[in-house]
């Protein structure tokens, strides 16, 4: 091994630079040719990183790097390669492993060893981590092919959620040039008008009525029909295409709430969802005030969904915005809680109005106590600062019946109705509506519940 100098050095870490790892790399390729042993490179990725150093502080930060580095060490043999790349991105090159068994078995007992908890700031933090993996030979030719892959293996672990391996495959050579052309295609499609927002309707769950809708971003694709958002988003974020896309969601919502209003479809509040880079994008507030005036909508017609990763991220920045957006009259929900990096002072600090289970809560339900639990937990949190529950993902009547009775406001979910194209969701809204509430002998009628308004929905 040749001697590192100091800028062969992760001076954070004291992991190998980028630098020495390539020539270290470029020696274990020419041993392997010779040996026909097979040699693995492993890219790992940090799952939420930019989280914890956003609560956390840069310190924080920096002691929980240096403390994946000492576990990193921990497991391999010593002397092994190991690098810091970027942030919070790793390359480890595993030699002498003979088979690819062993290969998989060291593989899964780094990504075993970065997944417990670590104490950084004298806190415990649970970290999770994603890794990519490339075997030469059979995976690449050269030392760059070798590194790349590896690479795309992580993006694609990434993609999968966190806490997950992926090794390279045949099918991910691809990987650049069907990008780059969903890229390409995503950039005509905002001049080609094939995004179209659908609607899912939200119901109260004691009174039954039709509260709002959720506006839901959907492109249709030539050739490939109506593709979902998670498929183009990511890419519309790494992009920056997500600013002027996200500004026709909300104007569309908006003019189409305007439209409902017209046809005498009313009160109804539009929730449209916003991403992280629109929410960094000091403008958003602007260009909210903008669709308002344009479309004529009431601010407290419109609701806008965030998540949680998103306001931890830069939690200062975003409670400016947030407050000069609740000022303008605009409801602020918070979506998929429970599965962000949940730090709950921000609760208290935020100017929130309403909090969306996630659906991951709400499908076991009824089976998992451990999700009894945190639902049940949620509501009763929110309640007590004042904030509405929305229950998301509801599908079954089960589901619905449980959520109410743990006190949730309002539910939505294929059970009430399925993202709708706007026609099909205003005739439901109507038919919704027209079902009159009869007045029973027992005497006057209460207010409506979902049995009374929802075919097929029963109350126990
Ligand atoms: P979300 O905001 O949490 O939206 C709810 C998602 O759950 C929608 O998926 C909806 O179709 C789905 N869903 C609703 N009820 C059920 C149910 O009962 N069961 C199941 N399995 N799923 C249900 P969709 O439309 O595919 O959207 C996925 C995500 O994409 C959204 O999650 C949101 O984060 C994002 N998204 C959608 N439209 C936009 C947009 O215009 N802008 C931005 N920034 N993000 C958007
Ligand atoms: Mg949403
Ligand atoms: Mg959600």
């Amino acid at each position: 091994m040749p001697d590192a100098s100091d800028a062969d050095r992760d001076a954070l870490t004291g992991l190998h630079g980028r630098k020495l790892f390539q020539s270290l790399l470029g020696q274990a390729i020419d041993s392997a040719r010779q040996s026909r042993e097979p040699v693995a490179l492993v890219h790992i990725g940090l799952d939420r990183f930019k989280v914890i150093n956003g609560t956390l502080g840069h310190d924080a930060g920096d002691e929980l790097l240096r403390a994946v580095a000492v576990r990193l060490n921990a497991v391999l043999r010593v002397g092994a390669p190991v690098a810091r790349l970027g942030a919070d991105e790793f390359v480890v090159l595993l030699e002498g492993q003979g088979d690819h068994a062993a290969i998989v078995d060291s593989v899964e007992r780094l990504r075993v060893a970065l997944g417990g908890a670590f104490v950084v700031a004298e806190q415990e933090v649970f970290v999770t981590a994603s890794l990519g993996v490339a075997v030469f030979p059979e995976d690449a030719a050269t030392a760059n092919e070798f590194f790349a892959n590896a690479d795309k293996a992580l993006q694609r672990a990434k993609h999968a959620g966190r806490d997950n391996t992926q090794f390279f495959t045949k099918e991910m050579r691809g990987l650049d040039s069907s990008r780059l052309a969903l890229e390409r295609d995503l950039r005509r499609a905002i001049d080609r008008e094939e995004f179209v927002v659908f609607y899912q309707p939200q119901l109260d769950v004691k009174s039954g009525d039709v509260l709002g809708v959720e506006a839901l971003i959907r492109w249709q694709r030539p050739g490939l029909g109506m593709v979902p958002p998670m498929e183009f988003i990511p890419l519309l974020e790494e992009t920056g295409l997500i600013v002027p896309v996200g500004a026709w969601v909300l104007k569309t919502a908006c003019a189409q709430a305007q439209q409902w209003r017209a046809d005498g479809i009313v009160p109804l509040r539009v929730a449209v969802n916003i991403s992280a880079s629109q929410l960094r994008q000091n403008r958003i507030a602007d260009v909210v005030e903008k669709v308002l005036a344009e479309t004529n909508i009431a601010p407290s017609a419109l609701e806008l969904e965030l998540t949680e990763g998103l306001l931890i991220e830069n939690t200062l920045a975003s409670s400016q915005v947030l407050h000069r957006l609740r000022d303008m009259g605009i409801s602020i929900s918070l979506d998929d809680f429970g599965t962000g990096y949940s730090s709950l002072s921000y609760l208290k600090r935020l100017p929130i109005d309403l909090l969306k289970i996630d659906r991951s809560f709400v499908r076991d339900v009824l089976s998992d106590s451990a999700d009894r639990a945190i639902a049940a937990a949620i509501v009763d949190l929110a309640h007590a600062l004042g904030l509405h529950v929305v229950a998301e993902g509801i599908e079954t009547q089960e589901q619905l019946n449980f959520m109410r009775s743990l006190g949730c406001d309002a539910a939505q979910g294929y059970l009430i109705g399925r993202p709708m194209a706007a026609d099909a969701c205003a005739a439901w809204i109507k038919a919704e509506r027209s079902k009159a509430v009869v007045p029973t002998d027992d005497g006057p009628a209460g207010p409506p519940t979902l049995t009374d308004v929802t075919p097929g929905l029963r109350v126990p």
